[in-house]
């Protein structure tokens, strides 16, 4: 196996922040709980992807972190797994409302995020909800009455749900911003800064993106306390 700075290198992984831990190289040192090592074999992933390999032992410590990294690089994972030992430690009661809540742009790709937290978070037994505009409300208040550790939203949609005070983000933990660049660039920013403002300050939050232009430099700033961020390759501005 590659030592910390040579899997690095391989990977054109860069960090910045406080006493970054080391790599996640394999998934036979990973420490993973085996439900999740389970579901990674049944999927025939081989390795971590860089993105994964270097976010989730930050995320794994709580702490705050940017990770940007091209489209197709495993960024969902990269989030979701840590999330899924977070909801596992805080253990709350999920009919009090989530302990994660994943931000996404579109309707489509919160629908991808809902399907893998499905199926990697299976043997855990999570429950998972998906809230998106272009559909009716009805089914996902119900969805949202029955209790769900995990609630992936697009802005536009779950901040009508708040308005209707027909969700509560309280026990909300652990708070991830994905595909960041194009949920500011869909114009979400006004809805994205009202949701982040009903969850608790004392959080973790991560923000996923493929680009990092000065917008998202900006949230970035406004919304996370001392972050690690991880590059993979070369950075778009
Ligand atoms: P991104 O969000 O960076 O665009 P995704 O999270 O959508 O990327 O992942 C892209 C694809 O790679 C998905 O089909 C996902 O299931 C797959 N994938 C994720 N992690 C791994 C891994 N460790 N090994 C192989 N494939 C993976
Ligand atoms: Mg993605």
């Amino acid at each position: 196996e590659l030592s910390p700075e040579a899997y690095r290198r391989r990977h054109e992984i860069t960090v910045s922040g406080d006493k970054v831990p080391p790599p996640i190289i394999s998934f036979g040192s990973s420490g993973l709980p085996s439900e999740i090592l389970k579901e990674v074999q049944s999927a025939g992933f081989s390795a971590p992807t860089p993105i994964q390999a270097q976010s989730w032992p930050i995320a794994l410590q709580s702490r705050d972190i940017v990770a940007i990294a091209k489209t197709g690089s495993g960024k969902t994972l990269g989030y979701l797994i840590p999330s899924f030992m977070h909801i596992k430690r805080v253990s709350n009661n999920s009919r009090l409302g989530p302990t994660v809540l994943v931000l996404s742009p579109t309707r489509e790709l919160a629908t991808q995020i809902q399907d893998e937290a499905v199926k990697f978070g299976k043997s855990s037994r999570f429950s998972c909800v998906c809230l998106y505009g272009g559909a009716p409300k009805g089914p996902q208040l119900r969805d949202i009455d029955r209790g769900a550790d995990i609630v992936v939203a697009t802005p536009g949609r779950l901040n009508d749900i708040l308005e209707m005070r027909r969700i509560s983000l309280q026990q909300v933990s652990y708070l991830v911003l994905d595909e960041a660049d194009r949920m500011l660039d869909m114009g979400f920013e006004p809805q994205i800064r009202k949701i982040v403002n009903e969850v608790p300050a004392h959080r973790q939050t991560l923000m996923y993106t493929a680009t990092w232009p000065k917008e998202v430099r900006k949230i970035a700033a406004d919304f996370m306390v001392n972050p690690v961020q991880v590059n993979i390759g070369n950075v778009d501005e």
